[in-house]
């Protein structure tokens, strides 16, 4: 879709899995696996979606999936059993690597991260050579230094061998990378998760991150157990679902179908309609 200069389009790099308990939080399974159904280890399955965003002189991706560095064990763990899809859809839409001028993670966990980087002689090295690659601060400074909780969800290869190329642009807190392109930092996932906003006059293209990942988690209490700040992404939910509807956003989730939409307010609760 369109918005002022910007193309915007939204893809899959493909589908994972996780636990349905920790996607859902404090919700009982009898609700969410009306909506998620599990499979036999309890996962849910997911997408994890990406942006192009083109105006005439830039191309911007904004996140990379889970990348092409996991082990077999990993993969069988997330039930990855695709090749990442991400380097075909760009290929597909006439974007080659070299094209890419800016690499947006909206935070650094491995299903976000991890096309940032391939292996090159057994080396990670970065996957788009003329891009800068745009994270909060401080999301890049817990991910480099994890703790017991957050390990798994951060894997070095994908983000670190990029400082030593110089390709690090770390932002702090709301930033307009380019003329209506924006991220604001929005602390509940992780402390350095953003969300990224496209807006022209009165049209804005809203990129949720993973405060709230897909359409099942637009009820405010469905916060996933992953959340190191669930009442702070509380609160931003309500703040920015309400927004949404108020100024009929056009919405895009990482974890759902690749869809935009719009979400409006039915008997009450807040309702994600898909786009055409
Ligand atoms: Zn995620």
């Amino acid at each position: 879709m369109r918005i002022g200069p910007y193309e915007v389009e939204i893809f899959s790099d493909g589908t994972f899995k996780l636990d349905g308990g920790s996607m859902f939080g404090v919700v009982p399974k009898v609700l969410w696996e009306r909506h998620k159904p599990a499979d036999e280890q309890n996962r849910v399955e997911m997408d994890m979606n990406c942006l192009l965003i083109r105006d005439a002189d830039h191309v911007i991706v904004v996140e990379t999936g889970a990348g092409p560095k996991l082990t077999d064990r990993q993969r069988l763990i997330f039930g990855i059993d695709k090749p990442p899809a991400l380097l075909d859809q760009l290929a597909r839409r006439g974007v080659r690597p070299e094209d890419v001028t800016l690499v947006v993670n909206t935070h650094l966990h491995f299903d976000h991260a991890g096309g940032n980087t391939f292996l090159h002689d057994g080396e990670p090295v970065a996957t788009f050579p003329r891009a800068s690659y745009v994270f909060q601060k401080v999301e890049w400074e817990d991910a480099m230094r994890p703790n017991e909780r957050t390990r798994a969800s951060y894997l070095a290869a994908d983000f670190a061998p990029l400082e030593a190329a110089g390709k690090l642009e770390l932002v702090e807190d709301s930033v307009e990378l380019l003329p209506g392109l924006r991220v604001d930092r929005l602390q509940g996932h992780t402390r350095g998760t953003q969300t990224v906003r496209v807006s022209h006059g009165t049209e804005t293209l809203f990129f949720s991150s993973d405060f709230m990942p897909d359409r099942h988690h637009l009820p405010l209490p469905w916060i996933p157990a992953f959340d190191l700040f669930p009442l702070e992404t509380l609160e931003a939910k309500r703040l920015v679902i309400r927004r949404a509807i108020d100024e009929r956003w056009t919405v895009g989730f990482t974890h759902d179908l690749p869809r935009f939409g719009r979400i409006d307010e039915h008997e009450g609760k807040a309702r994600f309609i898909e786009s055409d």
